[in-house]
C-alpha cells in the first residue's frame, strides 16, 4: 500500500508545529507519511517574516503580513513558550519577557533548523483550490508554482489548513470617509510609525491593534493619537497624548464627529477593526465560518472540521496562547493522522463542541478569556505525548499581564516573568521599553557599550 499523503497550508507559526510534530515522531522511530507544505510566501514564518510591501508581493499575491517595524511582543514571551524547546536552549542565556519580532522569529526558527524542515516545504506556492471525493476520500489540492508561473494538482489524504487568520483587513465603512483629505489605512497595512510623527492620529478599535499601533505612534512622535470604540474602550490609564473617544458617527472632510457630539480634525485615519477568516482557496461546505472567537464553531477539539475531520485547521482561535497552543493542537493531530487517536461519532463531537460554545458565550472579561482558553489547552494536552507544562502558572502570568498593561500601558513591557520550562528568570532589557528605538536582534542581544564620557576621554588622550 503506498503512503498516506499529507498536505498542510502555510508555513507559520502552525504549519512549522505541524511539521515539528512528525519529525519528533519520526526521530523516535515511527514511520511518518509523505508531507508536503505548501507556503506562498519565499520564506516561512508566517506573521513574523515581516514584510515591507504592502498590497500585493511580487508574483501579485495578497500580502499576508501585517507586522510592522517596531513590533514587539505584547504579552510575555513566557506565555508562549515551546516546551520542547526553550528560549534558554535557543539564546543560551535569559533574555527579557517582551523580545522584538526578530528575535521571536530567530527562536521559532531554531527548533525546526536543527530538524531539516525546510525541505517539505514548497516556497513560493500558493493553495489555489480544494475539492474532495467521497468516493476515493481523497483531496485534490490546485497549486500554483509562483516562480515558473505553472498550475498543478496533487491529491491528499489529509489536509491541513494553517493559513492564519489576521490578514484579510475588516474594513468598514464610515459616512464621508470617502472626502477624508488623509491617509486612510488597515493595520494590516501599517508598517511603522515613522510615518506619522507629528500626525493627529485617529484609530478605530479597541483591541490589540488599535492598543499597540496606539502606542507605538505615540512613542514615535505622534502629535496625538485617538482612539475610538465600538462596544468598550480599552479603558487602561492613558498617557498625555492618548485618549479614547466613543465610536465615529461620520466624517466632514477632515473633522471626525463621535456619538457624543465630539468633533475633532485628523490628518490620518488608521483602521483597527480586526481581520475576517478567509479561506479562498476552499469551497463553501469545506470552509470555516467564523469571526474571531475563542472557540470558532464546527471544529472538534478545536481543529477537527466536524463535517470532514480529515479536513483540520490549526490556530484558527483568538490567541491569548499562540506558539504553545499551535503546538498542542499540532500534535494531537499528528496523532489523528497516524491513526494513534481515534474521533468519537459527529453526534458526540457536535455535543462536545456544544459545551464549549455555551461556556464561551458566558465569559465576562479578559481573566475568564484565559482561564477558558487554559482549559482548552489542558483538554487537548492530555491526548498527546506533546510534552506538559505548568498551564495554571501560565494562566497566572496571563492575567498579571493583563493587570501590568492597566497600571501602566508604557511600562509594562519592561517587567519580567519565570519560565515554566526551565525555571529561569527573565534578564531585564538593557533599556526600558520607552527608550528602546531600535528593535533589531544585534541591539536587543548585545547590550550596546557605554558611551565614554567626556572626562574619560580627556584623561585617556592626556595618558
Ligand atoms: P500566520 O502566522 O498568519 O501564517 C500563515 C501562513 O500561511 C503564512 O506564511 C501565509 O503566507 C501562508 N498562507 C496563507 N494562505 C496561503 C495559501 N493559500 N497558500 C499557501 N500559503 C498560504 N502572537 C504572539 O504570540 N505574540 C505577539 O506579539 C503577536 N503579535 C502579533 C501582531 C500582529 C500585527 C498580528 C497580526 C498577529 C500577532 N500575533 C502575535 C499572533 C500571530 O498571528 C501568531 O503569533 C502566529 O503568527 C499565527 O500563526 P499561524 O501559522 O496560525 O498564522
Ligand atoms: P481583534 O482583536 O479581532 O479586534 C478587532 C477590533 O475591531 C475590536 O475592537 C472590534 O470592536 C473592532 N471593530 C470591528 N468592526 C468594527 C466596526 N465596524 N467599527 C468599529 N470597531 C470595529 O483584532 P486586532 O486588534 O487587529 O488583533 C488581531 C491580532 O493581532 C491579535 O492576536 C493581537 O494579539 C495581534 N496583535 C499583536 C500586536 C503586538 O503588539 N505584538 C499588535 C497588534 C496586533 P468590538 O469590540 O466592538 O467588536
Ligand atoms: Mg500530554
Amino acid at each position: 500500500m503506498s503512503k498516506k499523503r499529507i498536505g498542510i497550508i502555510g508555513a507559520g507559526p502552525s504549519g512549522l508545529a505541524q511539521l515539528r510534530a512528525f519529525e519528533s515522531a519520526r526521530k523516535k522511530g515511527e514511520e511518518i507519511p509523505e508531507i508536503v507544505c505548501f507556503e506562498k510566501q519565499s520564506n516561512w514564518g508566517g506573521m513574523w517574516n515581516y514584510s515591507w510591501r504592502t498590497g500585493v508581493g511580487k508574483y501579485g499575491e495578497p500580502i499576508h503580513g501585517s507586522m510592522y517595524k517596531y513590533l514587539w511582543s505584547n504579552g510575555p514571551k513566557e506565555c508562549l513558550e515551546f516546551s520542547d524547546y526553550s528560549f534558554d536552549e535557543h539564546f543560551e542565556k535569559p533574555i527579557s519577557s517582551y523580545p522584538p519580532r526578530p528575535v521571536l522569529f530567530d527562536y521559532i526558527q531554531g527548533r525546526i533548523k536543527r530538524d531539516n524542515v525546510r525541505d517539505y516545504i514548497r516556497f513560493d506556492t500558493t493553495a489555489r483550490w480544494v475539492s474532495f471525493d467521497e468516493k476515493t476520500k481523497k483531496f485534490t489540492l490546485v497549486l500554483d508554482d509562483l516562480k515558473n508561473d505553472k498550475t498543478y494538482s496533487e491529491e491528499f489524504d489529509y489536509l491541513v489548513v494553517a493559513s492564519g487568520h489576521f490578514s484579510t483587513p475588516n474594513m468598514p465603512y464610515f459616512k464621508g470617509i470617502e472626502n477624508f483629505p488623509g491617509n486612510v489605512i488597515h493595520a494590516h497595512d501599517f508598517r511603522g510609525a515613522d510615518q506619522f510623527k507629528d500626525q493627529e492620529l485617529l484609530l478605530i478599535g479597541s483591541s490589540y491593534s488599535a492598543e499597540d499601533i496606539g502606542v507605538q505612534c505615540h512613542k514615535h512622535g505622534a502629535k496625538s493619537v485617538t482612539l475610538s470604540y465600538r462596544t468598550n474602550p480599552i479603558g487602561v490609564k492613558w498617557p498625555d497624548g492618548i485618549e479614547e473617544m466613543p465610536l465615529v458617527t461620520h466624517f466632514e472632510e477632515d473633522i471626525a464627529h463621535f456619538k457624543d457630539g465630539r468633533t475633532k480634525r485628523f490628518d490620518a485615519v488608521i483602521m483597527c477593526t480586526g481581520y475576517q477568516h478567509k479561506f479562498p482557496f476552499l469551497p463553501d461546505e469545506m470552509r470555516l465560518k467564523t469571526k474571531n472567537n475563542l472557540y470558532p464553531d464546527n471544529l472538534y477539539k478545536g481543529i477537527f472540521f466536524n463535517d470532514l475531520p480529515q479536513l483540520i485547521y490549526l490556530g484558527m482561535q483568538d490567541q491569548y496562547y499562540t506558539f504553545n497552543m499551535f503546538d498542542t493542537q499540532a500534535w494531537l493531530a499528528r496523532d489523528y493522522m497516524l491513526g494513534k487517536f481515534e474521533l468519537p461519532d459527529k453526534r458526540t463531537r457536535r455535543g462536545d463542541i456544544n459545551v464549549w460554545l455555551q461556556r464561551n458565550e458566558s465569559l465576562k472579561d479578559g481573566h475568564d478569556h484565559v482561564d477558558f482558553q487554559s482549559d482548552y489547552i489542558r483538554d487537548i494536552i492530555k491526548l498527546s505525548d506533546y510534552p506538559d507544562f505548568n498551564i495554571d502558572k501560565v494562566a497566572e502570568m496571563f492575567k498579571e499581564w493583563l493587570n501590568d498593561k492597566e497600571e501602566n500601558i508604557l511600562t509594562y513591557r519592561d517587567k519580567t516573568y519565570r519560565s515554566v520550562v526551565t525555571g529561569t528568570m527573565a534578564a531585564e532589557h538593557h533599556t526600558e521599553w520607552m527608550d528602546e528605538m531600535d528593535d533589531s536582534k544585534e541591539r536587543y542581544l548585545f547590550e550596546p557599550e557605554e558611551e565614554e564620557s567626556d572626562d574619560v576621554k580627556m584623561n585617556s588622550t592626556s595618558l
